[in-house]
């Protein structure tokens, strides 16, 4: 019903002759694997994607191309920014939105990740849209009503007709990139009360097409507990995703 994804962040790393090198070391280690139906993504930075897009063509690699951010504007004077239509343009299958680094550093707020998720969508790309609760939500007990309020806010109105094109990473802040992971029993939590949520807005047909990717401190060693999970459908990966042996590795354990 839906297939596992393992999606890798690079964050503000590898420049572009090391993204390039990252991306072709990815692409021959998977080459000839049987990946069991596990979709790969990777998300370099804005300046490394044109390099990725073409050696995922010439290697003919067994993932593809996510960006890390997206405006929601067409064109036009907003500088620095790029617009969905120029991620189109180098063959970005997916876009990382609302990530808890933009949110906390950029002032990302929920209503602008549903601007970006609705102008990706215009353009045919899927975005994976993250959501997840600070160190201080947890202790008080407030995770779940935080991240369903967050779902809500990030999905008005927007109209999903294939599920298999939103994807949802519940990357709880404590967890990202502070080798603390979530046990598999915490991120099932989240993720199913996410999956209901989802039921209510979108139908339940929808609700259980949608992938909802747990984030924060996956790794080879923990992703087969994490996917064992009924409504955690893979990881959004950061630190392990910036060696090709590793990720390469969760792929594989992902899948098996
Ligand atoms: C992330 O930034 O999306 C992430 C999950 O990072 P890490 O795997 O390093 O915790």
């Amino acid at each position: 019903m839906r297939n596992l994804m393992i999606a890798g962040n690079w964050k503000m790393n590898k420049n572009y002759t090391e993204g390039v090198e990252l991306a072709q070391g990815l692409a021959d280690a998977l080459a000839g694997k049987d990946l069991n139906g596990v979709e790969v993504v990777v998300c370099p930075p804005t300046v490394d994607l044109k390099g990725v897009s073409e050696v995922i063509d010439q290697t003919n690699a067994q993932f593809s191309l996510g960006a890390q951010n997206v405006y929601f504007e067409e064109s036009g004077a907003f500088t620095g920014e790029t617009a969905p239509s120029m991620l189109e343009a180098v063959n970005a299958t997916y876009c990382i939105i609302g990530h808890s680094e933009r949110r906390g550093y950029f002032g990302e707020t929920d209503e602008d990740i549903n601007k970006k998720a609705k102008a990706l969508m215009t353009h045919g790309i899927v975005p994976i849209s993250c959501c997840g609760e600070p160190l201080e939500v947890r202790e008080a007990g407030k995770h779940v009503e935080f991240v369903v309020d967050q779902i809500k806010a990030d999905t008005e109105g927007l109209e999903i007709t294939d599920p298999s094109k939103y994807v949802i990473a519940y990357e709880p802040i404590w967890a990202i990139g502070t080798g603390k992971t979530a046990t598999a029993d915490d991120a099932q939590e989240v993720c199913g009360a996410i999956r209901e949520t989802l039921a209510e807005i979108f139908g339940k047909e929808t609700a259980d097409g949608i992938r909802v990717l747990y984030g924060g401190s996956a790794k080879p060693g923990n992703i087969a507990e994490l996917v064992a999970k009924p409504d955690v459908d893979g990881a959004l990966v950061g630190g392990a995703s910036l060696k090709a042996e590793d990720f390469s590795q969760m792929v594989i354990k992902a899948g098996e």
